[in-house]
C-alpha cells in the first residue's frame, strides 16, 4: 500500500477536512508513490489561521535565533542528502546526480539565510535636522503564501521558505501536486529542528488549493513560481486586492554561439542546458543562436551528442536523461513538435516519444533538435518545457542579441565567444535577468539575485539579498530628541 500523507497545520499532521485525496506516481515507472490530501478552502483557512496566530511570536523571536533554527535544518538536510535526493528522482524523474544538486541548492540556501539572521542590515543616515536620528529597518509582511512548481522540488521551496522565515514571516506552503514528497520532507525537517507550531504550514493540493490560498485576505504576500499564465492570473487578483506578490515564471532562454567560440565548450554547455532535467528548467536553453560560419559544424556535432544521450530511470547511475514529469507535459511536448513541423522547421533528431521496451511505461521523450528555425516561429517564442531545442542562424553579434531579446520572456542568456569586446557588448545589450559568458544557461548560485525581466517576473528577485527585499518591507523610523517641533524642509 502506498503511504498516505497528511497536511501539516498548527504543528499537527492531519487529514484534510475536504476528505479528498490524490495519488502521485513515479514518472519513470508509473508506480504510485503516495496518496496526498487534495485540500479545500477549509483546510487552507485553518492553515492561514494557524500562521496568523503564530506570526507575532515568531516576529518577536530575535532574527539570529530564527537563523539558528534554519542552520539546524541545513545540517539535517546534509545528513539526509542521499535519501532526499532519491525521493526527488522518484517523484519527478530528474537523474540522481541532478537531484543531488537540487538538494544541495536547498542546503546552500538554508545555510545562507541562516546567516542572514545576523545580517539584516538596514540604513542609518544623518538627518537633515539636528538632534534627530534617521534609520530604516526591515519588517515582515505577516503571512506569506508559498506556491511552487515541481521541477525543483526541494530547491524552490527553500528559496521561498528560508528567506520568508528569517525575515519574520510565517508561511503557508502549497507545493505542486507533482512533487509533494519533497515538500513533505522539507517541512518535516523544519518540524524536527524545533520550529514552533503554525510558523510553517503545509497544505497539499491541486490548482484550486493554490487559488484558495491566494484569495485568503489574511495572506499578506504571495510568492509564486510557475507558468506565466497562472502567475499573471495571480498578479491580477493581487493587484485588485492590494496584496504583495512575487512572481517567478517561464523562460525562452538562448545560448549565442559566435564564430570565434570554443566549439567543444559551447557544445557541452548546449547539451547540458537544453537536455539537463529533460529540458524542464525555467533556465533551459530552448534556443541555440549560432553564427553562420559555425552552424554546419555545430549542428552536426550537437545532433551526434543529443541522439546518444542515455534515457531511463534517473536512479540508474548510467542514465543521462530522465522522463518528462507527467502525461500532460508529454502531450504538450508532442504538440509543440507538431507545431514546429507545420511552421516549416526540420526535426534534426528525436521528435517522437519512446513507445517500446521498458521505457514505454514512463513518460520518455528523446532529446529533440529543430533545425531551420526562424526567430518568430511559435517554437522559438513559446516555452515548451521539455527536451526540445531550436537551431537559429544569425549573421552577427548584433543580430544574435536582437533575436535573443525578441521573446516574451527574459530569464537567462549565455554567450560563447573568445573576444572580450564582444562579450562585454553582449552583456550590455542582452535584456535578460541573468547572463553567462562562456557557460551554459544553468548554474545560478544562491547568494546572487535570481529572476528575469518581461514575462518571466514582476521585478522581484529570488535568492541573494534581493530575496529579503521580497519578503520584507522597509520601515523608516525618525527619532527626534531635540525636545522642540522641528520641521523637515522648512527649518533651514
Ligand atoms: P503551474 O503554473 O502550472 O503551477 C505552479 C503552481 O501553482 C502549482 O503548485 C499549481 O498547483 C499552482 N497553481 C496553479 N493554478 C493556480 C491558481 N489559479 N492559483 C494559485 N495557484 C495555482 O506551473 P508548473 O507546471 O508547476 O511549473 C512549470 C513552470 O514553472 C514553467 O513555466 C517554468 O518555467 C516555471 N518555473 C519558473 C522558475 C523561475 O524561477 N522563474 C523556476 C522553476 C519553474
Amino acid at each position: 500500500m502506498p503511504q498516505r500523507f497528511q497536511n501539516f497545520i498548527d504543528g499537527r499532521w492531519q487529514d484534510p477536512k475536504s476528505e479528498k485525496w490524490f495519488d502521485r506516481e513515479n514518472p519513470a515507472t508509473g508506480e504510485t508513490l503516495g496518496t496526498f490530501p487534495d485540500s479545500g478552502r477549509n483546510d487552507v483557512g485553518d492553515a492561514v489561521a494557524a500562521a496568523v496566530k503564530a506570526q507575532a511570536e515568531w516576529q518577536r523571536t530575535p532574527a539570529p535565533h530564527r537563523g539558528e533554527i534554519l542552520f539546524r535544518a541545513a545540517e539535517m538536510m546534509v545528513a539526509r542528502k542521499e535519501e532526499l535526493s532519491r525521493e526527488v528522482t522518484t517523484e519527478m524523474g530528474k537523474v540522481l546526480k541532478e537531484a543531488r544538486g537540487d538538494v544541495q541548492e536547498a542546503i546552500d540556501m538554508t545555510y545562507y539565510m541562516a546567516g542572514e539572521g545576523r545580517r539584516q542590515f538596514g540604513h542609518v543616515v544623518p538627518s537633515e535636522l539636528p538632534d534627530k536620528f534617521a534609520m530604516a529597518v526591515r519588517q515582515p509582511h505577516g503571512v506569506v503564501a508559498a506556491i511552487t512548481p515541481w521541477n525543483f522540488p526541494l530547491a524552490i521551496p527553500s528559496w521561498k521558505l528560508m528567506p520568508a522565515l528569517v525575515a519574520g514571516n510565517t508561511v503557508v506552503f502549497k507545493p505542486s501536486p507533482y512533487s509533494p514528497l519533497s515538500a513533505y520532507n522539507i517541512v518535516r525537517i523544519l518540524e524536527e529542528v524545533g520550529l514552533a507550531p503554525g510558523v510553517v504550514n503545509l497544505v497539499f493540493g491541486e490548482d484550486d488549493t493554490g487559488a484558495a490560498l491566494v484569495e485568503d485576505p489574511r495572506v499578506g504576500m504571495v510568492s509564486f513560481t510557475g507558468s506565466m499564465e497562472v502567475g499573471r492570473e495571480i498578479a491580477a487578483y493581487c493587484g485588485r486586492h492590494g496584496k504583495r506578490v512575487h512572481l517567478e515564471m517561464g523562460g525562452k532562454n538562448a545560448i549565442i554561439v559566435l564564430d570565434d567560440a570554443d566549439v567543444e565548450l559551447a557544445l557541452e554547455g548546449a547539451v547540458w542546458s537544453a537536455f539537463g532535467t529533460t529540458g524542464q528548467r525555467c533556465t533551459a536553453a530552448s534556443r541555440l543562436i549560432v553564427q553562420r560560419g559555425l552552424m554546419a559544424e555545430f549542428s552536426d556535432r550537437l545532433m551526434a551528442r543529443a541522439s546518444t544521450l542515455r534515457l531511463g530511470n534517473g536512479l540508474d547511475d548510467s542514465v543521462e536523461m530522465g522522463p518528462v514529469v507527467n502525461q500532460p507535459q508529454l502531450q504538450k511536448v508532442e504538440s509543440y513538435v507538431g507545431i514546429g513541423v507545420e511552421e516549416g522547421a526540420t526535426i534534426a533528431c528525436g521528435g517522437s516519444r519512446l513507445k517500446d521496451g521498458e521505457l514505454a511505461k514512463g513518460y520518455f521523450f528523446p532529446p529533440t533538435v529543430f533545425a531551420d528555425v526562424k526567430p518568430k516561429m511559435r517554437i522559438a517564442q513559446e516555452e515548451i518545457f521539455g527536451p526540445v531545442t531550436d537551431l537559429i542562424a544569425c549573421a552577427s553579434l548584433e543580430e544574435a542579441v536582437a533575436v535573443n531579446n525578441d521573446v516574451p520572456y527574459g530569464l537567462v542568456t549565455s554567450i560563447y565567444t573568445r573576444d572580450v569586446t564582444k562579450a562585454f557588448k553582449a552583456m550590455e545589450g542582452i535584456t535578460t535577468g541573468i547572463v553567462y559568458v562562456n557557460a551554459g544557461t544553468i548554474g545560478a548560485e544562491v547568494h546572487l539575485p535570481f529572476g528575469g525581466t518581461k514575462g518571466t517576473g514582476n521585478g522581484h528577485r529570488e535568492a541573494g539579498i534581493a530575496a529579503l527585499d521580497s519578503y520584507s518591507e522597509w520601515k523608516t523610523v525618525y527619532v527626534d530628541y531635540s525636545g522642540r517641533l522641528q520641521k523637515a524642509q522648512i527649518d533651514r
